[in-house]
């Protein structure tokens, strides 16, 4: 796709319009061969040099973020965002740039962001049916009846007028289990330990669909190839 550079530059989060005039000015931008661009020339994304350097991943891009506990998923509030994790000039490209879904403020593990529209709706969407696994740390002992309310497919949360779909618990130990969702709902897996009298202490998202955090620690990122983004569905 070909479009003016200086509003493509300044989208990708290079700047204001007025920044990324004056790189043009300065004769910063170049092809590939070293060959100064103009703001009106019409180049493709992958010839475009900035300072020698090629430019930020294109846009449809996927990052997969390790989201630490303590940083929220808006784009302005007190505190540490998640948009603080990654370079500047991505956190420019907010609210294009933006959460596939959200976890709390004290939910750590697997975040992806887009700023693929359709993409963004293919994972979000009821129909997906995405899997989201979830590792739950919980105050009190787990009864032994839990696995069989969240398969049920009838646990219906507070303030809400349907029921949850069913969801798979694994217990792997007296105050620790895996949950498997289908859907996102606000606070989800926390209201649901809440229904059956527990309470979360610790979550952690461990995949989403066929993705996992492959060996990324906490607050790393990387951005995801095509053929990550297949294993998603
Ligand atoms: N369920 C929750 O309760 N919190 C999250 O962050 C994600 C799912």
């Amino acid at each position: 796709m070909k479009v003016k550079l200086l509003r493509y530059l300044a989208n990708l989060g290079y700047g204001t319009r007025r920044d990324v005039e004056w790189m043009l000015r300065e004769g910063r931008v170049t092809d590939a061969d070293g060959e100064v661009l103009y703001g009106d020339d019409k180049v493709p994304h992958e010839v475009i040099r900035i300072d020698g350097e090629p430019l930020d991943p294109a846009p449809g891009m996927v990052v997969l973020l390790n989201k630490p506990t303590g940083v929220t998923c808006s784009t302005k509030d007190q505190g540490r965002l998640v948009y603080d994790l990654l370079p500047e000039r991505f956190a420019r490209r907010a609210p294009n740039l933006s959460t596939v879904g959200r976890l709390d403020r004290d939910t750590s593990g697997l975040l992806l962001l887009t700023d693929d529209g359709q993409l963004l709706h293919r994972i979000t969407s009821p129909k997906s049916g995405l899997d989201k696994i979830y590792e739950a740390t919980l105050a009190q002992d787990l009864r032994g009846d839990e696995g069989a309310i969240f398969a049920s497919g009838e646990l219906m949360l507070e303030g809400e007028h349907k029921p949850l779909l069913p969801a798979e618990l694994e217990v792997t130990g007296p105050r620790t289990a895996r949950l498997t969702l289908h859907e996102g709902r606000y606070h989800q897996v926390r209201r649901m330990f809440a229904a059956v009298g527990n309470h979360v202490e610790a979550l952690h998202r461990a995949h989403v669909g066929g993705l996992d955090l492959d060996g990324l620690e906490p607050g790393q990122w990387k951005l995801l190839q095509p053929a990550d983004i297949e294993r998603l569905f």
